[in-house]
């Protein structure tokens, strides 16, 4: 089993270092400052990257101001008062658990590397139902398998008894007990293979710089580890000015910052990200059945843009942060495995009445048809940009066999998103074919992304086209001059159709346009 699963980690190492090296060969991602070297965990987008986040943005967007009437955006200033960080817990809790190994010097996350152990653990019980599965064949049943086979058993037992001791300790803060689980349960540095660990000690999160220029009269502020606390501060001014009833929600797109101990994973883990929070307010009492609903609405969300519904998973906390009495993750299998992409959080009354606390203020809604008032409860959905950028390219990147025995290296981005909707490609650069393709690219540009190509064969332009995921090409030959037809190519099959130059828009238009993506959410 071992030496399979490192095969396969290997596997999965190639094909991200891969994804890597396209995203920046095509203008995707690139490091930041890098002439200089770089800046480690932060990166730029390039001219492809930008679109497609856009994009991504957008479908966000929309998916909440659009398809919920009582959902409504803002963007608030990433600088806020400090006193914020202090009522939302930050100041104090905002950390993670680090340890060092002596002898590689790498710094780890203490629960990350106890629940990459759980993480094992369970795919060995998985194995063996996988095996148990294929031995059987038909006659399986896995539920009665699950429960009576002593091998299954005793890894479920195992894997419960460190479960529970981890979940204990993380709610307990209990920073010796972390370590004493990593060296009871012998955890070796990956880099060194050493169990030469340091104490696990706590550290803060959140980046902090000053604010006013005289020596006596700066103050110290953060820049925000979430765009949450912005929509929190607002949501009075929201409610009262956009005359909004429970249960409505505040939805925002912003910039984040955290001093991220561990951050080896291109953009899965940077320092400088993005996020689109959402935050729905309720009745107190109510909130468990909003979440349960956000849950399924989100996981939707996801689904609809069509990369595979067997590459997500729930996953639930077992630490609830300071805040929550519910939360769960949305997982997505990356190339190094499921991680998560979005949080789903129930956060109860504890920041807005934590706010009230530390304003002075009143944080109250009154609520018309129970006449009374109360401290809202809330529902968090938050997902970072970047996070969903790197799940889409993952999803979409392809390296495909094909009949002639070449590959080609195609994007299967869901039209929606591609950054560029059509490429406009005259078969040869005489004849007026440049200008009759022109046209049709005047014609177009008002509606769709074009970009207009006319160096190299035509199967360089596709597979240039295919890298960047295009969804269509659109080639223009002496007989467009005539007949007034291109021959349209689709992405994902290769195939070629005549078209009417006329029939263009509507062809594009129905495959790639967002509605057709927002549709899909809510007929699904
Ligand atoms: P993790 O456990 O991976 O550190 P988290 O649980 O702290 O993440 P949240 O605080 O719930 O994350 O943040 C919500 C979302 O913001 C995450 O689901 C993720 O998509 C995104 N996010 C958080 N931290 C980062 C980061 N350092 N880089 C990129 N995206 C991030």
């Amino acid at each position: 089993f071992d030496t399979k699963h490192k095969r396969i980690m290997a596997q999965q190492e190639d094909v991200f270092k891969k994804l890597i090296s396209h995203c920046k060969e095509y203008g995707f991602v690139f490091p930041s400052s890098e002439i200089y070297d770089g800046l480690s965990a932060v990166y730029d987008y390039g001219q492809m990257g930008v679109e497609l986040k856009n994009n991504i943005k957008k479908y966000w967007w929309d998916s909440m101001v659009l398809l919920h009437e009582n959902i409504v955006g803002i963007d608030s200033a990433i600088f806020m008062h400090p006193t914020i960080w202090k009522a939302s817990g930050h100041v104090d809790a905002f950390n993670d658990p680090l340890i060092d190994n002596k002898d590689s010097k790498k710094r780890y996350r203490a629960d990350v590397l106890i629940e990459d152990l759980i993480a094992k653990m369970d795919e060995k019980i998985e194995k063996e139902v996988e095996k148990a599965a294929k031995r059987f064949g038909e006659s399986f049943d896995e539920a009665l398998f699950r429960q009576t086979n002593p091998r299954v058993q005793e890894h479920v037992a195992k894997r419960e008894e460190l479960h529970s001791r981890y979940a204990k300790a993380m709610n307990e803060n209990d920073l010796n007990e972390l370590r004493q689980i990593i060296l009871d349960y012998e955890i070796a540095c990956p880099l060194s293979g050493t169990r030469n660990w340091t104490d696990v000690r706590q550290f803060n999160l959140m980046f902090s710089t000053e604010m006013g220029s005289t020596a006596d009269g700066t103050m110290k502020i953060y820049l925000r580890p979430e765009t949450a606390q912005g929509i929190f501060v607002n949501y009075l001014n929201v409610q009262k000015t956009g005359r909004m009833r429970i249960p409505f929600g505040i939805a925002q797109i912003g910039k984040a910052f955290r001093n991220e101990i561990v951050a080896r994973q291109f953009i899965f883990r940077m320092r400088e990200f993005e996020q689109m929070e959402m935050q729905f307010f309720v009745r107190p009492g109510e909130e468990l059945k909003w979440f349960a609903q956000w849950k399924e609405t989100r996981l939707k969300w996801h689904k609809a843009l069509g990369l595979g519904d067997e590459k997500y998973r729930y996953h639930d906390h077992e630490k609830l942060a300071h805040y929550a009495n519910a939360a769960t993750d949305i997982e997505f299998e990356m190339p190094f495995g499921f991680k998560e992409v979005e949080g789903i959080h129930s956060r109860t009354n504890f920041d807005l009445s934590n706010h009230e606390k530390f304003s002075g203020k009143k944080l109250q809604y009154f609520d018309p048809e129970l006449n009374e008032s109360y401290v809202p409860y809330v529902i968090e959905t938050s997902i970072g940009v970047d996070r969903m950028f790197l799940s889409v390219m993952a999803g979409s990147y392809c390296e495909e066999q094909l009949p002639d025995g070449e590959t080609r290296v195609v994007l299967r981005l869901p039209a929606a998103l591609a950054p560029v909707k059509l490429a406009i490609l005259p078969l040869v650069k005489k004849d007026g074919l440049p200008e009759k393709a022109r046209e049709i690219m005047d014609m177009l540009r008002f509606d769709f992304k074009c970009q207009y190509d006319e160096k190299d064969s035509i199967g360089k332009r596709y597979r240039r086209q295919d890298a960047i995921g295009t969804p269509f090409c659109v080639t223009v030959d002496h007989d467009t001059l005539t007949d007034n037809c291109v021959t349209i190519r689709f992405r994902d099959t290769m195939e070629q159709k005549r078209v009417a130059i006329s029939d263009l828009a509507q062809i594009i238009g129905e495959q790639v346009s967002m509605k057709s993506l927002l549709r899909k959410i809510v007929n699904s």
